[in-house]
């Protein structure tokens, strides 16, 4: 448990909004801005649901009085999403009210695919009352070309990942070439249609073959922008802004740091290594 802490400090920002807005703070300094995001996931009830929409609030006001160059991030079944798709609407609702009278933008997480359709519907119902949301898509889900096409129809700024969570191959992408080519293809669709798209990745051809997609069709730096998350390939999130692009890093705080971790733990075999090591040493 101590060693996973341990490991988790790289990708975390700490566990108070202070060290979120610290973290925030940082990363504007160095010419990145940032899309901060209380860690937790699958609220078991509504008290639980209640008090991460009072911690999201306190976050909006930190923000504005702060003045940092941030967002917010957040997963739907922190809002009680899994408990009831009304509850989490309801919750996302005034967290987005809130965020619209200080000017801030919201962005809902994509999670695991049992909640794709919630997430997507209460989406859609709270976007046309608040434009100051988007939210992210995964690549590895064979829908989401589909999803993609009605997002960008209704204008909302997506988020392209490739995805993080394990899922069966009826619905999912199995092979690591058949995800990168088909973030590959979402991302020349949301150039070139989408609002204000994110392309978030640490994959260097992916982004490469971004910049030169943008470049041969005419579409200028202000129009796109690349998000990494805390802790992952930091010199790549500074050259990137060096070059004159925009970048966000996504930012997480607060105490419930495990499930984000053990996904950051499974996406590289070396960060197994890096534990099982220190076990040892
Ligand atoms: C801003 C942002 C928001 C995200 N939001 C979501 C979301 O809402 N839903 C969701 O399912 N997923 C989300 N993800 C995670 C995403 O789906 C991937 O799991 C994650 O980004 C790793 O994939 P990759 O695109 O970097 O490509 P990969 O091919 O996995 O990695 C490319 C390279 O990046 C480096 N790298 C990648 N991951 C790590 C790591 N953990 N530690 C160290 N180095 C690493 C390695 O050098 C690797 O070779 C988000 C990612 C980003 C950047």
């Amino acid at each position: 448990m101590r060693l996973l802490s341990l490991f988790a400090k790289r990708y975390i920002a700490g566990i108070t909004i202070d060290d979120a807005i610290r973290a925030g703070r940082g990363l504007n300094d160095a010419g990145l801005a940032a899309a901060i995001d209380n860690l937790g996931e699958d609220a078991a009830s509504v008290e639980e649901a209640a008090s991460a929409v009072a911690e999201y609030l306190s976050l909006i006001d930190a923000i504005a009085a702060s003045r940092i160059d941030a967002d917010i991030s957040l997963k739907l079944t922190h809002l009680g999403a899994g408990i009831s798709a009304a509850m989490a609407e309801r919750n996302a609702g005034i967290i987005l009210n809130k965020a619209a009278e200080h000017g801030i933008f919201v962005r809902f997480d994509m999670e695991g695919s049992r909640h794709t359709q919630t997430i997507i519907d209460v989406f859609r119902s709270l976007h046309e009352r608040y434009p100051n949301s988007g939210l992210a898509i995964q690549s590895y889900l064979r829908r989401s070309a589909s999803d993609i096409a009605m997002l960008t129809g209704l204008g909302a700024s997506i988020r392209l990942v490739k995805g993080a969570y394990k899922e069966p191959p009826d619905i999912a992408f199995a092979d690591k070439r058949e995800v990168d080519a088909n973030f590959s293809a979402l991302m020349k669709t949301l150039l070139v249609s989408g609002t204000n798209p994110a392309i978030a990745t640490h994959d260097e051809r992916l982004i490469e073959e971004t910049k030169r997609f943008a470049v041969a069709n005419g579409i200028s730096k202000d129009r796109f922008s690349f998000e990494m998350l805390l802790g992952i390939k930091r010199s790549l999130q500074r050259r990137l802004a060096a070059e004159g692009y925009r970048v966000r890093i996504y930012c997480p705080y607060g105490p419930d740091w495990m499930a984000y971790t053990a996904r950051r733990l499974r996406e590289r075999k070396e960060n197994i290594w890096f534990v099982v090591k220190n076990i040892f040493d």
